[in-house]
């Protein structure tokens, strides 16, 4: 009889993140508090797998998302229509 106790989270919440920050990154070399970021210096979506698996809870993850993640996610600007000039005046 197998017990599985799998806890399914897409989603990483600031306390995970919290814990992967707490360890430089090995492969980036982004210090303890700051997350992982791309050869470019951008914030890199997720973090490099070197880093999380650090954290025991997370060692079985494929992939954990950065913080910055939530910032990139709204994706629901408005669309300012210009008001242009309607013809007809006259
Ligand atoms: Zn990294």
């Amino acid at each position: 009889m197998a017990t599985a106790t799998a806890t399914a989270t897409a989603t990483a919440p600031a306390s995970v993140a919290d814990d992967v920050e707490r360890h430089p990154c090995p492969r980036c070399g982004a210090e303890p508090g700051s997350p992982c970021r791309s050869r470019g210096g951008v914030v890199a979506g997720a973090y490099h797998a070197g880093r999380f698996v650090r954290v025991p809870q997370l060692a079985k993850r494929l992939r954990v998302p950065t913080l910055a993640d939530r910032d990139r996610g709204g994706r629901g600007a408005r669309v300012t229509a210009p008001d242009a000039d309607r013809p007809g005046g006259g």
